[in-house]
């Protein structure tokens, strides 16, 4: 298979320099570039058809409300879910995570309890569970990585138990790339009666979703990872747990009655949905997911780990690179160099109009692990081809003469 195959980059104005260079981003795990599909949806919704949903008695209002209960069904189509009501709109996975940790985790743990995470999580599916803990006098357990760093299920089958209440896990590590065997996570988690939230941030843009077949309780992902807009994400959640979960915060467009007396909420997924929702951006988010979902994430998954094992083939030749992470894995390479620090690494890079990543990426834990302080991230989207990794591996021939 020809790295090329999609043959997309013609659709995204953000893939050029200022001079009209082509730019080599290798950041799509922090941010997809947006299709142009993406871009004239947004600006239809900020201009022409612009009103706000749910209140306007005038027929632009009634058009917005259309177009933003249709991008909640186009979601749930997307990802399989059974019903739109299980869809709820949130500013991106961060918040998804905090609903599900404050609302249903305020709900249901006690001290005692215990909440099970691991190793690799990004701090958005840490902090959020530790604030918890802090409410509720739970506690936190981290399941281990494999050698080969994937989140270890032998060892979870080992460590989980009947106190555990919610087992939280990346679907797919934003670090390493490495990919979750989630029915098995899901199996496990409900067999001692815990629920299981997966973070969808790195697999929605890059895989089948498919909520019946993954059998979670709580999936998050953010739209701007997924060709579309910042500002808004999907909070997807059984209907029988949206149903029982209180509200996360109160206002607008989230009550069936208020008096001074007692206010009576709606039903989810508006309960959830306090305020002037993300409009436009979920009428965005509806564009992208056409665009992804006619190319086939399935394809995506193919051609973005294709180009990450190049990627590591290449790395294996370079002495003074260690790479973490598995050797089969969805397009996500992290990386180090001896004597090199991964800034240094992206400076340089930058100048050679190559974007990577280099930091912790949001996983201090996982940099502890992992024995660095930092790690250079290469991650691929749908756009790129065998030409970033050619502009990568001249970067980094180039930082090893300056660092001798
Ligand atoms: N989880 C994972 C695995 C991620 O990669 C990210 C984004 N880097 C997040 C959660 C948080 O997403 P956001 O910042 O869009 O809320």
């Amino acid at each position: 298979m020809t790295a090329d195959v999609l043959d997309r980059r013609s659709d995204f104005a953000g893939l050029l320099t200022a001079d009209g260079e082509p730019w080599h981003y290798l950041d799509t795990a922090a941010s997809a570039q947006k299709p142009r599909a993406v871009i004239e949806a947004m600006s239809r919704a900020l201009g022409p058809d612009y009103a706000t949903v749910h209140r306007g008695v005038y027929g632009r209002s009634a058009q917005m409300t259309l177009g933003y209960e249709a991008a909640r069904r186009r979601v749930a189509e997307f990802i399989g879910a059974t019903s739109e009501n299980e869809v709820v709109f949130v500013r991106g996975a961060t918040e998804a995570i905090n609903l599900v940790a404050s609302s249903w985790g305020g709900a249901n743990l006690r001290g005692g309890d215990r909440i099970m995470l691991s190793t690799l999580e990004h701090h958005s599916n840490i902090v959020p569970w530790q604030m918890l803990a802090e409410r509720t006098g739970a506690e936190i357990d981290v399941c281990p990585l494999t050698e080969d760093d994937r989140i270890d299920l032998d060892a979870l089958e080992a460590m989980l138990t009947e106190r555990h209440k919610i087992v939280s896990l990346a679907h797919v590590s934003n670090v390493l790339g490495s990919v979750l065997d989630v029915r098995r996570a899901a199996d496990l988690a409900h067999s001692v009666g815990a629920k299981i939230l997966l973070d969808g941030c790195q697999a929605a843009p890059r895989m089948v979703l498919d909520m019946a077949a993954f059998d979670c309780d709580f999936y998050a992902f953010s739209g701007h990872k997924l060709y579309g807009p910042t500002g808004i994400g999907v909070l997807w959640a059984r209907e029988d747990l949206l149903d029982a979960m209180p509200p996360y915060q109160g206002g607008g467009s989230m009550i069936d009655k208020v008096t001074f007396a007692k206010t009576t909420y709606a039903p989810p997924p508006q309960r959830f949905e306090a305020g002037t929702p993300m409009i436009t951006e979920a009428i965005a988010l509806h564009a992208a997911i056409d665009y992804v979902d006619a190319l086939g994430p399935d394809r995506l998954f193919a051609h973005e780990s294709a180009l990450a094992n190049k990627l590591r083939e290449e790395l294996r030749n370079i002495n003074s690179v260690r790479l973490f992470g598995p050797d089969e894995s969805a397009g996500i390479v992290s990386f180090a160099m001896e004597g090199v620090h991964p800034h240094d690494l992206g400076t340089i890079l930058d100048e050679e109009n190559v974007a990577i990543r280099a930091g912790h990426h949001c996983a201090q834990p996982l940099m502890e692990h992992l024995g660095v302080p930092a790690t250079a991230r290469a991650s691929f989207g749908l756009y790129n081809d065998e030409s970033d990794i050619a502009a990568l591996l001249r970067g980094i021939e180039r930082t090893q003469r300056i660092f001798g």
